[in-house]
């Protein structure tokens, strides 16, 4: 079998890469709309290599959203976390903060990773949609859902389902202490999410304010019909092409390898090593979570790794 290898790009290295199935998301049935499309897997395992090009730390930071993006400079992707850069923050508050349980805001939480990202000279990135007058957030469901994103990983009959897909994804690096750890946080969180997220509504003016033209208006509805993992570092899909080239049909992307590269620049030093694993942890616990938000569990799970 030929090895695949990344297409050419102005970076990019010859990486043997390979995309793993892992089945559906889920068997049982999860909270959110979102439901299997009956994509021929094999066919997008075969060809998802073409869609994964060298990702730019200059462009900002993408959502894992799979929406078109009418600005989206495919010759310069910025990588795909859930919630773009505000979206860091609650794995900081979740992970990595020592404030006092009862204080503190996602507002300022989102304000301080910004600043973060700039001092590291990192490219914040964020989104709203063009469907605002269907709904009252600002478009970003990985935003607009945090506090429901905390009730489902807080929900006694999801969190083994959650809890299994957090393994899966972060394989001998799994850690239960720090996975409780989180969870008790989000349990802390959600008794007092009213205040915590109050102001989130206006994150992205925030971000519009302190990393210009770093917000995007992505278009249409949600047509997500798979998921995909990306472990190979300094990948990114191009996540409009993949949607040109399906029908309409979209992926959600998480470049994993990122929120670990972010836990690395945020937090340095040897000292920091513990705090580097809960960020991981809670990053990736929210991402399943915003999945459960999101999907009904349907959906294919795709690990795209290095070969
Ligand atoms: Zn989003």
């Amino acid at each position: 079998m030929p090895t695949p290898t990344l297409p050419r790009g102005p970076r990019a290295k010859p990486v043997p890469v390979r995309t793993i199935p892992l089945g559906k998301l889920a068997d049982k049935r999860w909270p959110g709309k979102l439901t299997d499309a009956r994509l021929d897997v094999q066919a997008v395992i075969d060809d998802l290599d073409h869609y994964y090009v060298p990702s730019d730390t200059t462009a900002k930071t993408r959502c894992i959203d799979g929406r078109h993006d009418p600005e989206l400079d495919e010759n310069h992707l910025g990588p795909q976390v859930p919630g773009g850069a505000p979206g860091a923050a609650l794995a900081h508050r979740l992970g990595v903060d020592a404030d006092d349980l009862t204080r503190g805001t996602f507002h300022n939480d989102a304000e301080t990773m910004i600043h973060s990202y700039l001092r590291h000279s990192l490219a914040p990135g964020g989104h709203r949609d063009d469907q605002r007058d269907q709904n009252d957030g600002i478009g970003c469901g990985a935003i607009d859902g945090l506090d429901t994103v905390i009730t489902v990983m807080t929900d006694p009959d999801l969190v083994d389902d959650h809890k299994r897909l957090v393994r899966t994804l972060m394989g001998s690096s799994f850690d239960r202490d720090n996975y409780l750890r989180v969870l008790g946080a989000a349990l802390m969180l959600r008794a007092r999410e009213d205040t915590y997220f109050a102001d989130r509504g206006g994150i992205l003016d925030l971000l519009d304010r302190l990393a210009p033209n770093s917000v995007s208006v992505l278009e249409g509805g949600h047509r997500e019909c798979l998921v995909v993992v990306n472990f190979v570092p300094d990948t990114t899909m191009a996540s409009n092409r993949f949607a040109a080239d399906h029908d309409g049909l979209q992926a959600f992307g998480y470049d994993i390898w990122r929120s670990r590269q972010l836990a690395e620049t945020l937090l340095p030093l040897p000292s920091q090593e513990v705090d580097r694993h809960r960020f991981v942890m809670a990053r990736v616990m929210i991402t399943i979570a915003t999945l459960m938000v999101l999907t009904d569990g349907t959906l294919p799970l795709l690990a795209h790794v290095p070969g």
